[in-house]
């Protein structure tokens, strides 16, 4: 079948439903209990996950923490030794990689280098029997979608290294497989082209409408490109949202500092109410507020997480007559990084902390500019952190 790439058919999903909230759909993809040893080191732990049809879902996680292995069992490479994978309601048990709905994406693209760009796109469909004239047509139709519809004669030597991932993607899309795995997609990319390219994966999947699992270690990425993250460590999914969700609501000090930057201060329940909390912190030397209650004991150890861009920093004072006491530290600037759209100040607090908060420059001159060993005010609202149990 050829698809005309002009033509965006944007799925469900793309067009924002959500149905691992509203549960109207059945997942596409069923993991239960997968776990995958090698000899005595357990490289994936008892991991269950459900992914929906046209998702794109990210596998995010530090060096070694199983991602892989888990797109591997996935794709059938490696065969789980506990646990079940189903897809599209098929149990995966037993079924050989070429048999599956799956086809996998690998870093290193395995391009055939001999073949100009048309024939390592063709390959897989002139294997299966289909005529030249339908492959080679279907072959121009994905090189438009990737936008190489006028690079089909030349060899992978030929072309930079985002070419070289768009025909990677194009070859691994031609048969129309369901589900695309792909491990670090753009890792071989620099980081202006890799997010230009973030961009053209998101279109080209959402046109498609093929279900992706990508692989990778960049936060940043996980959050552009995701329906869904699934971050792991240690072999377990620690947590799985949606971007915004797991930045803003992380359930754990793992997560709130894997995904982006952030200033945990470790503290005791110093008062628990039905709608606030308040901590005592050493390392912030003041007692925090929090806008919401948590379920936890009186006196209860516990961590309070804060993004940078989340804390304001004045040579004044903060004046709030609501809550005057709570939620500021003074301290010294130690040290300022200019990165054109925003500053980032690393603030040594009374208590010998460091904290780093970032400010936007929205403005060319600052009025109250902020210089190395000022004295200055961190402050942040009752609503602008998490509490975290773990
Ligand atoms: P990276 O981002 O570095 O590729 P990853 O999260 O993809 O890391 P995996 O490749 O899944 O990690 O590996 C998880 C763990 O399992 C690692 O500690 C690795 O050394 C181990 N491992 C993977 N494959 C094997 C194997 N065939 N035999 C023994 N150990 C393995």
């Amino acid at each position: 079948m050829a698809t005309n790439p002009q033509s965006k058919v944007s799925g469900a999903i793309a067009n924002g439903a959500k149905p691992w909230i509203t549960h109207d759909q059945e997942p596409f993809i069923k993991i239960s209990n997968l776990t995958k040893k090698f000899g005595d080191f357990t490289a994936v732990d008892n991991v269950s996950l459900e992914i929906y049809r046209e998702e794109l879902f990210c596998l995010l996680g530090g060096s070694g923490c199983g991602k892989s292995t888990l797109l591997r069992m996935l794709a059938g490479f490696e065969a789980p030794t506990s646990g079940k994978i189903e897809i599209d309601g098929q149990d995966m048990s037993g079924v050989a990689p070429f048999d599956r709905p799956t086809n996998m994406m690998f870093q290193s693209y395995a391009l055939f280098p001999h073949m100009s760009v048309e024939k390592n796109v063709a390959y897989g469909l002139l294997r299966d029997g289909v005529s030249k004239n339908d492959a080679y047509s279907q072959v121009n139709e994905m090189l438009k979608l990737v936008q190489l519809e006028d690079f089909g004669k030349r060899k992978p030597d030929q072309l930079s290294g985002g070419q070289r991932q768009r025909v990677a993607l194009a070859r691994s899309l031609i048969k129309r497989p369901k589900l695309l795995l792909l491990d670090e997609p753009l890792g071989a990319l620099d980081k202006k082209l890799r997010e230009e390219t973030q961009f053209e994966l998101i279109n080209i999947q959402e046109s498609l409408g093929v279900t992706f699992i990508v692989v990778t270690h960049d936060q940043e990425e996980a959050m552009t490109l995701s329906t869904r993250i699934g971050v792991m460590n240690e072999g377990e999914i620690v947590q799985v949202g949606e971007p915004r969700e797991v930045y803003e609501f992380p359930q754990s000090r793992f997560v709130a500092d894997f995904i982006g930057s952030v200033n945990i201060f470790e503290g005791r329940v110093s008062d628990d109410a039905i709608d606030y909390v308040r901590i005592k912190s050493e390392d912030a030397n003041c007692e925090i507020h929090v806008s919401h209650g948590v379920s936890c004991t009186e006196n209860q150890k516990l961590w309070f997480a804060i993004r940078p861009e989340k804390m304001t920093v004045t040579h004044k004072k903060p004046h709030k007559t609501k809550l005057a006491k709570f939620n500021w530290i003074s301290g010294i600037v130690d040290e300022i990084a200019y990165q054109g759209n925003l500053s980032v100040y690393r603030i040594k607090l009374e208590s010998g902390k460091v904290v780093r908060i970032t400010k936007s420059n929205r403005l060319r001159h600052d009025e109250d500019e902020i210089t190395w060993d000022d004295k200055v005010y961190v402050s942040w609202e009752d609503t602008a952190g998490v509490v975290l149990t773990q």
